[in-house]
């Protein structure tokens, strides 16, 4: 039990959070459009829309 939580807490660094400069944090949405995927960053507080979670630093 020891050994899997210890896996789980190193899985957890690796997904990494983005915040807007209002404080709020980025959320990254997937939607379809005409048939293609198309990833964009939202703020969950101002409704601010990024192409990457990146853009908002
Ligand atoms: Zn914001």
């Amino acid at each position: 039990m020891a050994q899997a939580r210890s896996k789980n807490a190193r899985t957890s660094i690796n997904k990494q959070k983005f915040f807007c400069s209002c404080g709020g944090e980025i959320q990254v949405k997937q939607l379809s459009q005409s048939g293609k995927k198309k990833i964009i960053a939202e703020c969950g507080n101002c409704k601010r829309v990024e192409r990457r979670p990146s853009d908002f630093n």
